[in-house]
């Protein structure tokens, strides 16, 4: 059966343009909803199974329809915050900043040429505040999520360490609350290095991205600092600029050195783009 004989969205549809669903915010996350303009399915009314005969035998299978759904719970699940809603490529206007242009052009050839289920090289965008790159980084999920069907988590980075922090104290950490981060595909940190991580909450991060760079997972992230080796500077101090630290003063020159050997490291140029966007 071609994919042309499931229903899908209507491309004259004002509200998805012919993709089928919306993104927009509900609640605290931004959530994906199926649009009206799909029709019900011709083939299983919408039950999602349909038999199919197989030589002489008939079987009961999942039918295809189920696949938009499936994206949008898989969307659903990815944790992507409710202000992040309306960020996509076609939102993000690279055109008024040739600065951030070439980073543009690289999110999206990055996500073309990711293989789902195979080893995939992550990319860790940097620069300074304001140059769209949680923008572009959920840009990238939404492509990967809804196109392409691959499972990814959002995370903001003191959120992780909180989360993490609560399963442990909890007593679960390890089962309920680490291994999902390390089974997802793609896992997506946005803020690397922001906040002040204890030592074992920096600790419980290193044990993290290991697992992930033994499980050939996949991590994309965003950071307002520079990927270069710990300095020593410590935050807070009024004699040095903003973000005079380094990546490796804020997670650990260990975890710095292994998150190199995993992705690689993009820095977006350009004046802040936020009064750029469109929503
Ligand atoms: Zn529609
Ligand atoms: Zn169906």
């Amino acid at each position: 059966m071609s994919s042309s004989t499931v229903p899908s969205g209507d491309p004259g549809c004002g509200s998805c343009s012919g993709a089928g669903y919306v993104i927009k915010p509900l609640g605290s996350l931004a959530g994906a909803v199926l649009c009206d303009c799909v029709p019900e399915c011709p083939f299983c009314g919408g039950v999602g199974q349909r038999q199919v005969q197989v030589g002489d035998r008939v079987r009961v299978g999942r039918c295809r329809c189920r696949m938009l759904p499936d994206r949008i719970l898989l969307f659903n699940r990815a944790g992507i915050p409710a202000r992040h809603a309306h960020s996509s490529f076609s939102s993000f206007l690279p055109d008024k900043n040739p600065g951030v242009q070439m980073g543009y052009r690289q999110c999206q050839d990055w996500v073309r040429d990711y293989q789902p289920g195979q080893e995939n090289r992550g990319l860790i965008l940097f620069g300074g505040v304001g140059r769209g790159k949680t923008h572009l980084l959920v840009s990238m999920l939404r492509v990967l999520i809804m196109d392409h069907g691959v499972e990814a988590r959002f995370v903001e980075f003191s959120h992780l360490l909180s989360l993490l922090k609560a399963g442990y104290d909890s007593g679960t950490g390890e089962a309920t609350t680490l291994m999902p981060l390390v089974r997802v595909p793609v896992l997506a940190i946005d803020e690397l290095g922001k906040g002040r991580g204890s030592d074992w909450e920096l600790g419980i991060i290193d044990q993290l991205v290991s697992h992930r760079y033994n499980a050939l997972g996949t991590i994309l992230a965003t950071t307002n600092y520079e990927p270069k080796p710990a300095t020593g500077l410590s935050q807070g101090n009024l004699a040095q600029p903003e973000h005079a630290q380094t990546l490796g003063d804020r997670v650990g020159d260990r975890v710095l050195s292994r998150l190199k050997e995993m992705c690689g490291f993009l820095r977006l140029r350009g004046e802040d783009v936020r009064h750029f966007m469109k929503n």
